[in-house]
């Protein structure tokens, strides 16, 4: 099958060819010819199985087609925005719209992604010229509608992805207001990695008649992953992260942590070890994301330190290294998270650091992605006879026994990390069995 049997026009399957793509993933493969019908979609699928392309493709060709339509009429009133796709996070916004632009690359199409936290001018001004697709957040989205600046009377096609992410985020009514307002709505797609009975209840809200396409995959994590974890007290945790990058030579990577000031001391932290780093997380402005999220890409800083919703949406070609400094709230943001490696048929590696509280936290990751994350202790990190046991389960501690103020967390200590810079070099050592 190519893109072209798809139904789809030279130009975008030109610019397929020109990313690299031989042939169209099972959910194009299953979507796009529906969504060229018109017909409404619901999509279960995660990151990585091409679904950006599944419902980016079909919108391109319709407005190719209303462009043919119009020039034949000698009608220019149709060239007005008629596509809107909703994203949950301003990082994967941006992201939406880089891959459009690439799809798009051929054809004469104008876009504009519209996010909270910037500017709101530019945006105005850039939605008063030609704009035929809109990627946008929802709440700067309604601040655009309410303030009459942006025209959705002739939106044809809403793509809403990562449905379930808005739905944890608490965006349902917001969705429900935009809606409102498309009053030429013709086509919608839900786009989500999950299919709980919140997406149902949605689907059936928005949804007529949508065929529903669920990309299964055997696990939920990446098989081209290679997980491990490393047990280590928390006051050792950031010196383990710089020695594990030093030690590993590690060229690019992607350092994950649960709060804003964890990411502010991590970043802090590597620093004072030589370590090129900048952090990503919802204190930070657009324009210092941007720039530490280029910079990354580009080589110029080698860890990039970021929280769990900062993170959404970033795709980095040929990222090998993950490492979760410790462990989400939610199982799902870890197969989120390490989803970020072994993109696109490549491998990656995510290692996990894990203190008492993430030792015991982790059985509830290895529950959810039904598999056993091999645990390595490190020469010069050793945790304390306790400790391994709860990690080979000799004894059993829910992560609840653990408070965090209790144990110490990992930026308590400075002196003890700065004492003990000088550690032996790594030779890992099983202490639990795994998978691999
Ligand atoms: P997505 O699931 O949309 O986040 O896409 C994940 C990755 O797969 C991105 O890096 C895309 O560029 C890539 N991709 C999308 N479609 C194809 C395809 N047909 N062949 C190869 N790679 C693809």
């Amino acid at each position: 099958m190519t893109f072209r049997q798809l139904g789809l026009c030279s130009e975008i399957a030109k610019a397929c060819e020109d990313r690299g793509y031989e042939s169209p993933t099972k959910i194009q493969e299953e979507a796009i010819v529906h969504l060229l019908r018109k017909r409404d979609l619901l999509a279960i699928a995660r990151t990585g199985t091409g679904k950006t392309a599944a419902f980016v493709l079909p919108m391109l060709q319709d407005i190719k087609n209303k462009q043919i339509e119009a020039e034949k009429n000698g009608d220019n009133s149709s060239r007005v925005l008629t596509k809107l796709i909703i994203a949950p996070t301003r990082e994967l916004a941006l992201q939406l719209e880089k891959s459009v632009k690439s799809y798009a690359t051929h054809m004469d199409i104008e876009t504009c992604c519209v996010y909270g936290g910037s500017n709101i001018k530019p945006q105005v001004r850039r939605l008063e010229e030609r704009v035929d697709l809109v990627i946008a957040t929802t709440g700067r989205l309604m601040d655009l509608i309410r303030k009459g600046k942006i025209n959705v009377t002739k939106i044809d096609t809403l793509v809403l992805d990562e449905a379930d992410s808005m739905l944890d985020m608490g965006f349902v009514a917001d969705i429900e207001e935009i809606m409102k307002n498309l009053t030429n709505l013709k086509q919608v797609v839900l786009c989500s990695a999950t299919l709980g009975p919140n997406i149902k209840k949605l689907s059936s809200q928005l949804l007529h008649n949508p065929k529903v396409i669920e990309i299964k995959t055997k696990d939920r994590v990446n098989d081209r992953i290679e997980q491990i974890a490393y047990p280590c007290t928390a006051e050792k945790k950031l010196e383990m992260l710089s020695f594990l990058i030093g030690t590993k030579n590690m060229k690019q990577v992607l350092v994950f942590c649960k709060t804003k000031a964890s990411a502010e001391e991590i970043v802090k932290n590597l620093k004072l070890d030589g370590l090129k780093a900048a952090s990503v997380h919802g204190d930070k402005t657009h324009g210092a994301r941007v720039k530490a999220i280029t910079q990354f890409k580009e080589g110029q800083i080698k860890v990039l330190v970021a929280t769990d919703v900062a993170a959404r949406g970033l795709d980095i070609v040929d990222l090998f290294y993950v490492i979760n400094f410790d462990l989400p709230f939610m199982p799902i943001d870890y197969v989120h998270r390490i989803g970020r490696t072994a993109r696109a048929g490549k491998n990656g590696i995510a290692i996990s650091l894990l203190d008492a509280y993430d030792v015991a936290t982790i059985r509830d990751v290895e529950k959810y992605i039904e598999q056993k994350i091999p645990l390595l202790e490190l020469e010069g990190f050793e945790v304390d006879k306790r400790m391994k046991m709860i990690a080979t389960k000799k004894i059993v501690e829910t992560k609840d026994d653990f408070k965090r103020k209790k144990i110490g967390g990992a930026f308590g200590n400075k002196k003890k990390r700065q004492d003990a810079k000088k550690a032996p070099k790594q030779r890992g050592r099983r202490i639990i069995g795994g998978s691999k």
